[in-house]
């Protein structure tokens, strides 16, 4: 998408441990309207796919997955990622791996809220290694709940994430995806 790639390239910044920030329009403030593209674009991407729930994982992929569902009519379920090693029966469990902090933990949903019947749009805010991503996907596949596809606001695709999930059979559509950064160079895209 266009109109983010060349946000990117104006506001994001490299920084050591190969992370781009994009505090200024999605992880810290948060630019509403153009992150309302943003969801308006996957909408239009899955719009046929009868997409009745959108998953994400907190806190970063919330703000982007609401504003999504506003165009889908669909509620947005975030997994939290838990605290505790007692966790309740209650909740369909699974692991992840954070990028940016370095360090694993569970992720976990109610049951009640993640089941048969829903045909889940996964949306977040960076692929990576696709531990998250993969995370979301295992909370599905226990619930039984079909995966329609996951929306990924920027892919780094010299990552092994991306490549990763679709050979998992799952459509993965990224708004962005970078081919390579650093702080020389800049930003340089896949496509
Ligand atoms: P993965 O699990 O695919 O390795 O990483 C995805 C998660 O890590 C995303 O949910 C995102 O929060 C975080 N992440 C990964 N790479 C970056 C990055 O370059 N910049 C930022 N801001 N977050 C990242």
């Amino acid at each position: 998408m266009e109109l983010l790639k060349q946000k990117i390239c104006a506001e994001g910044r490299i920084y050591a441990g190969d992370v781009l920030k994009v505090d200024s329009f999605l992880n810290h403030r948060m630019d509403v309207d153009f992150l309302c593209l943003l969801g308006k674009e996957f909408y239009e991407r899955f719009a046929d796919c009868g997409v009745n729930k959108i998953l994400t994982i907190e806190a970063s992929g919330i703000g982007i997955a609401c504003l999504t569902a506003q165009f889908f009519h669909c509620p947005v379920l975030f997994a939290k990622k838990a605290k505790t090693s007692n966790l309740s029966d209650e909740l369909w469990v699974s692991e992840a791996h954070s990028y940016t902090h370095n360090t694993d933990h569970k992720v976990c949903v109610s049951k009640s809220y993640l089941g048969p019947d829903d045909r889940v749009l996964i949306i977040d805010d960076f692929l990576a290694n696709g531990s998250a991503l993969n995370a979301l996907i295992e909370l599905c596949r226990q619930a039984g709940a079909e995966v329609i596809g996951a929306g990924i606001v920027i892919e780094k695709a010299y990552q092994e994430g991306g490549d990763m999930i679709r050979a998992q059979g799952v459509r993965v559509e990224s708004l962005a995806r970078v081919r390579s950064m650093d702080p020389e160079m800049g930003v340089v895209f896949a496509d």
